[in-house]
């Protein structure tokens, strides 16, 4: 069994009105990275704040270690934060501004030296003791930030976009070198994010969050594969959302009848103690064949004619009209002998088959209002970039 670092019992923080977290229950195991995501306004700074003793919550408890910590201060909480701003002491050298935390302990010298130097290896800046922060770059500065929360073995490590000033290549590198240094010190790291990305790069589990809770909770595996709202499907990459109504339950597999009358088949268990459905499938998991190939045994199908197709280099993006009017949108691979002649092309007629395997099921808007239905758009009518 996980032993359990961070505990939230139905946790409200409200400013005035405004309920900013609504009723979060959360676990967080010994050792995890654990991501809190989603658009900006969800609540995650607000949650990541009260974890570490920043803001009270309105009512609701937290537990650190299975103590109760709701109402302790920072400094009582075995708990340090590295925040976008890094925040280092200008007139300070890297090694005095790593040092601080043990210096302000009654530390003695020798230990200081060792454990300074000990972090500065891990953050991979041995050699820069003497530096002031005016003289490293953003991501070096990130690094000695990260060495001075962890110098004092916090429990939890709380982080909030601290890769949000750095430029997307350094991102990617550092959140290679952030999940290392997690697994290399063991710590419990829970991470803010508004990038799916970054999220899924790094983390065990993450909760998606949208409007002051979370949707769903999960390894990225299962999210990416299986979400089960349209708010999840649309922020973790593009998903196709086909409504429908369940025509059949019996098997492995229910059938889903959509408007045009087609039956499109899902996992079973998928539609259990639900009626009106949209079957939701990843662009890479559906195949484009000629109209006139044979479906293979089992699989779904469905008919349209491309009508855009835009070449990515590793993959080309095709966005197809279905007979019964809904737009999908599928990748193929670019394999190597791909050549531009034998991709498909606008006005071509295609069959698109799938996997009902490789189906999700979400609740159908209309029945189930998701808490972004009156919005005018939800997330899976945005562009990865613009669901920030
Ligand atoms: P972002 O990614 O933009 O930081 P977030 O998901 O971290 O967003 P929060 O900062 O937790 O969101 O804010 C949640 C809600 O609470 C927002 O509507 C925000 O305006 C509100 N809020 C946050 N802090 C305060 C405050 N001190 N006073 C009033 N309202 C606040």
């Amino acid at each position: 069994m996980p032993v359990v670092d961070v505990r939230l019992v139905d946790v409200v923080k409200k400013f005035g009105d405004a309920v900013a977290v609504d009723h979060i229950d959360l676990e967080v195991n010994d050792g995890e990275f654990f991501s809190l995501l989603g658009p900006s306004g969800c609540g995650k700074t607000t949650t990541l704040r009260m974890i570490g003793g920043f803001e009270e919550p309105t009512s609701g408890l937290i537990e650190l270690q299975g103590r109760d910590v709701t109402w302790l201060p920072p400094y009582q909480r075995n708990v340090n934060t590295v925040f976008q701003s890094y925040a280092l002491f200008p007139h300070l050298t890297i090694f005095e501004n790593v040092a601080f935390g043990l210096r302000r302990k009654k530390v003695k010298d020798s230990e200081i030296k060792a454990r300074v130097s000990e972090m500065l290896a891990l953050v991979e800046l041995p050699g820069y003791e003497r530096r002031k922060p005016t003289q490293i770059s953003g991501g070096q500065a990130q690094r000695v930030a990260l060495a001075r929360a962890l110098i004092n073995r916090p429990a939890v490590l709380l982080l909030d976009e601290p890769l949000g000033a750095l430029d997307l290549k350094l991102r990617r590198q550092m959140q290679v070198e952030l999940k290392r240094i997690q697994q290399e010190v063991g710590i419990t790291f829970i991470y803010v994010t508004h990038d799916q990305e970054e999220a899924m790069t790094m983390s065990d589990r993450i909760a998606v969050m949208n409007k002051g809770r979370y949707e769903q909770l999960g390894d990225p595996e299962s999210l990416y594969e299986r979400p089960t709202t349209r708010f999840v499907a649309g922020f973790l990459g593009i998903s196709n959302l086909l409504p429908g109504t369940v025509d059949s339950r019996g098997g492995q597999h229910a059938g889903i009848r959509l408007a045009d009358d087609t039956v499109v088949r899902a996992p079973a268990a998928l539609v259990e103690g639900r009626d009106r459905v949209a079957v939701g499938i990843r662009p890479e998991k559906i195949r484009l064949r000629e109209e006139t190939d044979p479906t293979p045994a089992g699989h779904n199908e469905l008919f349209g004619v491309v009508k855009d197709a835009s070449y990515l280099g590793v993959s080309t993006q095709y966005q197809v009209e279905a007979r019964g009017g809904a737009r999908l949108t599928v990748y193929e691979q670019n394999v190597q002998r791909a050549t531009k002649s034998e991709l498909w092309s606008a006005g071509e007629a295609v069959r698109l088959t799938w996997s009902p395997d490789h189906s999700f099921v979400v609740a159908d808007q209309a029945s189930h209002p998701s808490p972004g239905a009156t919005d005018p758009t939800t997330p899976d009518q945005l562009e990865p970039e613009e669901r920030s």
